[in-house]
């Protein structure tokens, strides 16, 4: 049984490329939350300053209100103003200023300088004074720690982001690894079943041969119940090991597919006459409609037979009354429709889809003793795939199932 390497594969590239999308776009998010709170700030620079430039000696530089942004200008009358360079200095100026810078929360050591023309872009915010002397020129406000103080604002942030990114890469690395270590365990019972199943064909065969010895040593026991039984169930678990033998084949890449036309009529009635015996022992009643000799696909005979077996012998297994089993065949351009419809117990809709992958069984309600590992419609499937077909099935709880098996004509 194979193990999907390339699904394993395609998560591990999905989860590395998941945590490099989330950490591209964490640093986008902090990157922009980084220039809001630098705006922010100088928002709050702009505001202070303002508000200490209004409150100058009773607002001698102001003469109608401060207008905060990252530049703006405050106007008033020339006649009692300091000179920009001197409000710099002054004393009462820059304890307001140092109070106003506070109220907003900004507890850093500043800079004031005179500038010409624009601010500096950096560290920067400036404010025209018309109302002063020097109206040519700006009081502009800088501070060396602006960038420590900025970001030192948006530890926490950072500080959640690393955690978050450093627990989402933890939880991906967990999840992958237990995915690799029960992909290991698979492989590992995968490989103990197919070997187990290699071991049980020697001696399998060796007591079928055993069992037809004593049929031709001793004809006087043709008719032994318990010889039947030996015969019947060696055949039963043969048909088994070699289904597993095939599907691990199948799955390792060995396609044991040798085709050649095969007329449709002529293999399906030597199933039926292969299994005459079951038929009767059910006391089924099994309909082959009229099929004509020229239908031919292209397959391998031994297989197709073994999968018209496989759906005849589930026909009669799944009824709890006599079964009655029609097989009809019907033509299309390209290719004919088997199918097999039985009377039996049904499947419920939602598991029609299910019994067809390997080791799976419907859970009928009233019918738990039939025998089985689940392995034969995922046989079957691969089969009819390999030809290029394929098989679905319609049926009701209760009233029957109906198996169409769809074969490409020779070409
Ligand atoms: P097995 O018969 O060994 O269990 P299969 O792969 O042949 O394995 O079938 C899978 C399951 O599909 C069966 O266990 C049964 O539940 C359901 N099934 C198959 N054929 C029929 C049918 N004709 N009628 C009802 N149920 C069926």
């Amino acid at each position: 049984m194979k193990l999907p390497q390339g699904k394993i594969s395609g998560i591990l590239i999905g989860s590395a490329l998941a945590v490099l999308g989330l950490v591209a776009f964490q640093l986008t998010w902090m990157r922009y939350s980084q220039r809001l709170s630098e705006e922010i700030f100088n928002q709050r620079v702009s505001m202070a300053l303002c508000s200490a430039v209004e409150n100058y000696k009773g607002g001698i530089l102001c003469s109608s209100e401060c207008v905060a942004g990252s530049s703006g200008s405050v106007g008033g009358s020339a006649s009692a103003s300091p000179s920009v360079n001197e409000l710099r200095h002054d004393s009462a100026f820059n304890a307001d200023l140092r109070k106003a810078l506070d109220f907003y929360q900004i507890k850093l050591d500043y800079q004031l300088d005179t500038t010409e023309a624009k601010p500096a872009q950096d560290n920067c915010c400036a404010i025209s004074l018309p109302a002063a002397p020097d109206a040519d020129v700006q009081l502009s406000m800088s501070f060396p720690d602006k960038d420590a103080f900025v970001l030192g604002g948006m530890n926490y942030m950072v500080f959640a982001t690393v955690l978050i990114l450093l627990f989402t890469i933890a939880v991906l690395l967990m999840a992958n690894w237990s995915l690799f270590k029960q992909k290991r365990l698979l492989q590992t019972n995968v490989d103990f079943f197919n070997n187990m199943a290699h071991e049980f064909r020697t001696p399998l065969t060796n007591m079928g041969l055993a069992v037809n010895m004593v049929y031709r040593k001793h004809p006087e026991l043709s008719n032994s119940p318990l010889l039947g039984i030996l015969k019947k169930e060696n055949e039963r678990l043969m048909e088994e090991v070699d289904r597993v033998l095939h599907l691990a084949s199948l799955d390792k890449g060995d396609h044991l597919i040798k085709k050649a036309p095969v007329p449709i009529k002529g293999i399906l009635q030597a199933v039926l006459d292969d299994m005459a015996m079951a038929i009767s022992e059910r006391n089924a009643v099994v309909r082959l409609n009229e099929i004509p000799d020229s239908w031919q696909i292209n397959g391998d005979a031994v297989h197709l037979e073994k999968v018209f077996r496989n759906l005849l012998d589930n026909a009669l297994k799944y009824s709890r009354m006599e079964p009655e089993i029609t097989i009809s065949v019907s033509e299309d351009p390209k290719g004919f429709m088997i199918s097999f419809q039985d009377n039996g117990i049904g499947i419920p809709s939602s598991q029609c889809d299910l019994i067809f992958k390997k080791f799976q069984r419907a859970t009928h309600s009233d019918i738990h003793d039939q025998k089985g590992f689940g392995l034969g419609l995922a046989y079957v499937k691969s089969i009819v795939e390999l030809h290029r077909g394929s098989i679905r099935v319609k049926s009701e709880v209760n009233k029957g199932s109906r198996f169409d098996v769809y074969l490409p004509a020779l070409n």
